[in-house]
């Protein structure tokens, strides 16, 4: 569901989400993390990357209220 992606020196995530569709991709934190980094935080970056989708779900598909929709 998400993907890895270095390009040049710069790491990124990318995932789509699983309700609409939408395709969200960030920079890895910190600017100009690279592959380096990644093989040694991968298990954070992609905890971060489910909290952008988490964060995406909650905001554009959720009830307002914190809960996902279809959940309750
Ligand atoms: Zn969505």
């Amino acid at each position: 569901m998400v993907a890895l992606v270095t390009q040049g020196s710069q790491a990124r995530y990318e995932l789509a989400c699983p309700i609409c569709g939408e395709r969200l991709h960030r920079a890895v934190k910190p600017f100009g993390a690279g592959a380096a980094f990644l093989a040694e935080h991968r298990e954070q970056v992609l905890l971060v990357a489910f909290d952008v989708l988490v964060h995406h779900l909650l905001v554009m598909h959720g009830d307002g209220e914190g809960r996902a929709v279809g959940n309750s």
